[in-house]
């Protein structure tokens, strides 16, 4: 097709699908949650222990130990694996706030790495150049589902002596040669809060083989007590971030239909490789061949560089043709007040224990995420629930959004 037919003032074209609303929930969740409900044993009871056995047989981990969300998750999971104050920890600068907020929270200084221009995880050469002798962990976040460079990243940490956890929130179900995301390391986190592809509202849970670690997240989460100690002995320092039967109860139905939505999921982002795969200069989600499975908690494109200054506008008009799309991330994480005011204080707010560290992030050089943030869009995992058709439409009107923009910008 000659590019030179195309009007430049060709209508877009409708996308007239409803989109799956989320949560999807039926009758089950009624059912379960009801059930605890009359049970009237809202902590304690069956279901959480359920749930925890459940969600390690299917990212093929020993322990799983829930918590309130994944931000505490990744919190408590530091923690136990020695992450002290003072410490650094290196995490990517493409991600949500937990993954460096966590790191604040316990005392530790995060240490940001840029990502990879493809797959949009952390660069593991950036991580190499970033190791100091207080590097203490490495945090990879799984970012959309794809699982970062683990074997790089294991590597250059055995070498430096370094331990690695996967900030896993979203990556449920995802699968490297088979093996889940979080038990590519020491240690993973999931969130389930709402947005995410399996919820209860809010939750989070850790994964790992290691029962010494486990154990230390559940104390952790139980305010400290040992495993089977008495209730009011307390052990070790801990919080109380532990969920209720009723999110438990929720997780299970949810989990339930995880595996077939994730498949769903996984043809319609073929679909819309095959849709936008003849657009020049645009950069798709990059195959993974050794991912056996890949829980695309969106889709990103990456727009040519030409056309970063329209990017408001093309979102504004796929939007309005009826495809929820969004420039997600919008800026590197240290470029967050928290972190580029850490080291004269905030004016005012709640003090940051980075305060006293003597850090300055306001000479980090991310390149690559910088331009990440502008020439990115995220399609959302409601939209790659929809049916062939109302994909198939979607991918139509971005194609045509995009394609307008590229003849528009050549003159
Ligand atoms: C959602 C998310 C978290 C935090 O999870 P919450 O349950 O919202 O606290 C952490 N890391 C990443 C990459 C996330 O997307």
């Amino acid at each position: 097709m000659s590019q030179e037919s195309t009007s430049s003032s060709q209508p877009t074209p409708i996308c007239n699908a409803e989109w799956p609303a989320w949560p999807i929930h039926d009758e089950s969740e009624e059912a379960a949650v009801l059930e605890v409900l009359r049970t009237g044993k809202w902590w304690f009871g069956d279901r959480v222990g359920k749930f925890e056995a459940e969600y390690a047989a299917f990212q093929g981990s020993k322990y799983a130990v829930t918590c309130t969300n994944g931000t505490t998750a990744i919190e408590m999971l530091l923690r136990a694996l020695g992450v002290v104050e003072g410490d650094e920890v290196i995490v990517p600068c493409y991600s949500f706030i937990a993954t460096a907020s966590a790191v604040v929270t316990i005392g530790a200084i995060p240490v940001f790495a840029d990502i990879c221009p493809d797959t949009l995880c952390i660069d593991p050469e950036d991580v190499e150049a970033k190791i100091t002798s207080r590097t203490k962990a490495i945090v990879p976040v799984h970012v959309a589902g794809l699982i970062a460079d683990m074997d790089r990243i294991n590597e250059i940490a055995a070498k430096h002596d370094i331990i690695v956890m996967e900030d896993a929130a979203h990556a449920w179900g995802s699968q490297l040669d088979g093996r889940g995301a979080g038990t590519l390391s020491r240690a993973g986190t999931f969130s389930f809060q709402e947005t995410k592809n399996i919820t209860a509202g809010e939750g989070g849970i850790m994964v790992t083989d290691d029962s010494e670690i486990a154990d230390l997240c559940r104390s952790f989460t139980h305010c400290g007590r040992a495993p089977n100690s008495a209730w009011y002995d307390h052990a070790f320092l801990g919080s109380n971030l532990r969920i209720t039967e009723f999110q438990a109860a929720i997780l299970s139905v949810q989990l339930q239909r995880l595996e077939q939505q994730i498949a769903v999921r996984e043809k319609n982002a073929q679909l819309i490789n095959e849709i936008l795969g003849d657009l020049p200069g645009l950069q798709l989600p990059p195959e993974s061949p050794r991912m056996t499975r890949r829980s695309y908690h969106m889709y990103i494109l990456r727009l040519n560089p030409e056309l970063v200054d329209v990017r408001e506008r093309m979102i504004e008009s796929i939007n309005a043709a009826g495809v929820p799309v969004s420039a997600g991330w919008y800026r590197p994480l240290f470029r967050n007040e928290v972190f580029q005011k850490a080291h004269i204080g905030p004016a005012h707010g709640i003090r940051s224990p980075l305060a006293d560290k003597g850090v300055n992030y306001t000479d980090v050089e991310c390149p690559v995420c910088e331009q990440v943030c502008k020439d990115v869009i995220w399609i959302p995992q409601t939209v790659l629930l929809g049916s062939e058709s109302d994909v198939t439409s979607a991918a139509k009107v971005i194609h045509h959004v995009i394609q307008q923009e590229q003849v528009a910008s050549r003159g």
